[in-house]
């Protein structure tokens, strides 16, 4: 179930702190407060998209650019391999409405 308020957006506002690892004009990346894995990185566009439902032929770049900022962060943190996830809706089990891919590294909890 959606929680009510887009946190992330309110994260971007920067009205709610977070653990920044990577910042594009577009992009934000920010650790997991709940960690699934060792590392576990969120990254979002900082548009307002609730899921990625969202996606068209206009914004597929944007898009895109959730993968490369992963292949960077994994980078940055020598992450040999990972899991990128992304819920998509409610019945998705996706819980903040706002568009978010999750970056998974190492001593996995659970799926998620
Ligand atoms: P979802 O289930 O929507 O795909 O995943 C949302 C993720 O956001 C969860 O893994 C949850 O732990 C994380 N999360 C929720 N609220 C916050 C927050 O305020 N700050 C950070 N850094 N992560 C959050």
């Amino acid at each position: 179930m959606f929680i009510d308020t887009d946190i992330f957006a309110r994260i971007v506002a920067g009205e709610i702190p977070c653990d920044k690892v990577f910042e594009t004009a577009r992009i934000l990346a920010f650790r997991d407060i709940a960690p699934k894995a060792k590392t576990h990185i969120i990254i979002i566009p900082k548009e307002n998209l609730v899921t990625a439902k969202e996606v068209t032929a206009n914004n597929l770049e944007l898009f895109g650019e959730l993968f490369l900022v992963a292949k960077e962060i994994a980078e940055k943190e020598n992450l040999k391999g990972y899991k990128l996830h992304m819920n998509v809706d409610e019945e998705g089990g996706q819980v903040v409405p706002h568009v978010h891919l999750h970056l998974l590294s190492r001593d996995f909890k659970s799926p998620l």
